[in-house]
C-alpha cells in the first residue's frame, strides 16, 4: 500500500480527486456528506457525475426515477449490455466513498478505453442508482428495484414517504420530471458492482480486495414479553414480573449465541418498547426489536424459531413474533466470482473471498442477471461515518480488476 502522491495508477489519483470534489458540494469531508435523493444537492452531484461520464465517451441518459446510465458504445448493440456501477445518494453525515466510488470507478473504466481507442463487442453501461440508502422512503434500492423492474415499483403512489408518495416527489423533480415512469430496463449480460467493504476484515487481513460471494440475508423480528405493572417501591423484588428485566435477560442471551456461532451469525437489538415506560412503575410489557444476520438462510430460520422458544419462558405462546421479515441471502454470480478470484490471483494482488454484512444495489440486481461485487479495505472498518476512509492504493488494485473483469465480460459472445 502507498500514499496518494506516490501512488502510480492514474486512474485512482483522479477518483479519489472526484470523490473529493462531490463530498465537498454535499456538506465537506469534516462534516459529513449530505446527498439525499430527489434534492437540489443531489442533482448538483448528478450534473458532475454526467461531466465525468461524457468526458468518458459515455451518452447519458436519465430514467423515471433518476438513475443515471452512461452507455459506452459495444461493436454490436443488440447484444445486452453489461453494467457496472453503485449508487449516488447518501445517509445523513456520511463518508465520501460509500457508493459513489463504484460509479466513478467505473467511468474511469470508460475513459481508460476511450483513451486506448478500445472497442468492446458489448457496450457498457455505467449506472448511477438513486436512493440505495433509503434515506428519502425508508425501503432501500429504489433505484436497482427500478431498474430490475420488481413488483414494488409497478405503482409509485403506493411508495411512501409520510403522506408524499414516490409519485409526487418525482413530479416536483426537475431531473425526472420530463421522463415517463416505467420501471425495467430489459435485460443485462452481467453486473458488476465495485464498493467499500464496509467493514474491517480486509483492513486487518491487510488485503487490498475482496471478492464477494454473496450478500447476506436479513430477519427482523419483533419478541413481546409480557410482565405485570405495579408500584416501583412497595412491590417486594421477590413479587415482581418485570417484562423489561426478562427482556433484558433475553437480549444477553441473543447476543451470546451470534458471539459462539463461530462468526456466521451478528445479531442486533437496537430499539425496545417499553409499556407503560416510566421509572417508578414495573414494565407490563417490553418489545424486542431485533436483527440478525446470516448468509445461510437456515442459520437464520433456525434462530428465529430458537429465539420464541427462549422467549416462551417469560409469556404465554403467540406473544412473541408480532412482527416478522426475512430477507433471503443472496449468492454471486459462480461464474462471475470465479473470474474475479482468477484475475486477482493472477494479477498477485492481496485478495480473499467474503460476505457483504451490507445491502447494496447488487443485492437486487442479482435476482435478474448475473452479478458479482469487488470490495476494497474501509480504514479501520469505519463507514456512514466521516471516519471513513479508503487508501487510493487499494483503490488502484480494485479498479484494475474492475477493468479487467469488464473488459472480458463486454468481449464475451
Ligand atoms: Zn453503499
Amino acid at each position: 500500500m502507498y500514499s496518494r502522491d506516490l501512488c502510480p495508477n492514474s486512474g485512482a489519483k483522479r477518483i479519489v480527486e472526484r470523490l473529493e470534489l462531490l463530498a465537498d458540494s454535499a456538506g465537506g469531508r469534516k462534516d459529513g456528506v449530505n446527498r439525499y435523493s430527489f434534492t437540489h444537492t443531489y442533482a448538483a452531484g448528478m450534473k458532475m457525475v454526467q461531466s465525468w461520464m461524457e468526458e468518458a465517451g459515455l451518452t447519458v441518459e436519465v430514467d423515471g426515477i433518476g438513475n443515471m446510465i452512461g452507455t459506452f458504445p459495444g461493436l454490436d448493440m443488440e447484444l445486452p449490455p453489461v453494467r457496472c456501477g453503485s449508487h449516488l445518494d447518501s445517509v445523513p453525515c456520511a463518508g465520501m466513498f460509500d457508493g459513489i466510488l463504484g460509479v466513478i470507478s467505473a467511468i474511469e473504466c470508460a475513459q481508460s478505453w476511450k483513451d486506448s481507442a478500445y472497442s468492446p463487442k458489448r457496450r457498457l453501461e455505467v449506472i448511477s442508482f438513486i436512493e440505495e440508502e433509503g434515506s428519502v422512503f425508508g425501503a432501500g434500492c429504489l433505484g436497482a428495484r427500478y431498474m430490475a423492474g420488481t413488483k414494488m415499483m409497478q405503482n409509485p403512489e403506493a411508495v411512501k414517504n409520510g403522506d408524499k408518495s414516490l409519485r409526487d416527489v418525482l413530479s416536483s423533480w426537475d431531473m425526472t420530471r420530463e421522463t415517463p415512469y416505467s420501471p425495467g430496463r430489459g435485460s443485462a449480460h452481467a453486473y458488476l458492482e465495485m464498493h467499500i467493504e464496509q467493514g474491517p476484515q480486509l483492513w486487518r487481513n491487510k488485503k487490498s480486495v475482496g471478492v464477494v460471494k454473496g450478500i447476506v440475508g436479513i430477519l427482523k423480528q419483533d419478541i413481546k414479553i409480557l410482565g405485570e405493572s405495579n408500584h416501583a417501591g412497595t412491590t417486594p423484588m421477590a413479587d415482581r414480573r418485570d417484562a423489561l428485566v426478562r427482556a433484558a435477560e433475553l437480549i444477553g442471551w441473543i447476543d451470546s449465541q451470534a458471539r459462539a456461532s463461530g462468526g456466521n451469525l451478528r445479531t442486533t437489538v437496537g430499539d425496545v418498547t417499553v409499556q407503560p415506560g416510566a421509572r417508578n412503575v414495573i414494565a407490563r410489557e417490553a418489545v424486542i426489536h431485533m436483527e440478525a444476520r446470516s448468509g445461510e438462510l437456515e442459520t437464520l430460520q433456525r434462530f428465529s424459531k430458537e429465539v420464541v422458544s427462549r422467549a416462551a419462558a417469560y409469556g404465554p405462546p403467540g406473544e412473541h413474533d408480532a412482527f416478522y421479515n426475512l430477507d433471503q441471502p443472496i449468492m454471486m454470480n459462480e461464474r462471475l466470482v470465479r473470474m474475479l478470484t482468477d484475475f486477482a490471483a493472477e494479477s498477485a494482488l492481496p485478495f480473499e473471498q467474503l460476505w457483504s454484512w451490507a445491502g447494496h444495489d447488487a443485492k437486487i440486481m442479482a435476482e435478474y442477471c448475473p452479478t458479482a461485487m469487488i470490495f476494497v479495505p474501509s480504514a479501520g472498518g469505519y463507514s456512514h461515518s466521516t471516519l471513513e476512509d479508503t487508501e487510493v492504493g487499494t483503490i488502484g488494485d480494485g479498479l484494475m480488476l474492475l477493468e479487467k473483469a469488464l473488459k472480458t465480460l463486454c468481449s464475451e459472445e
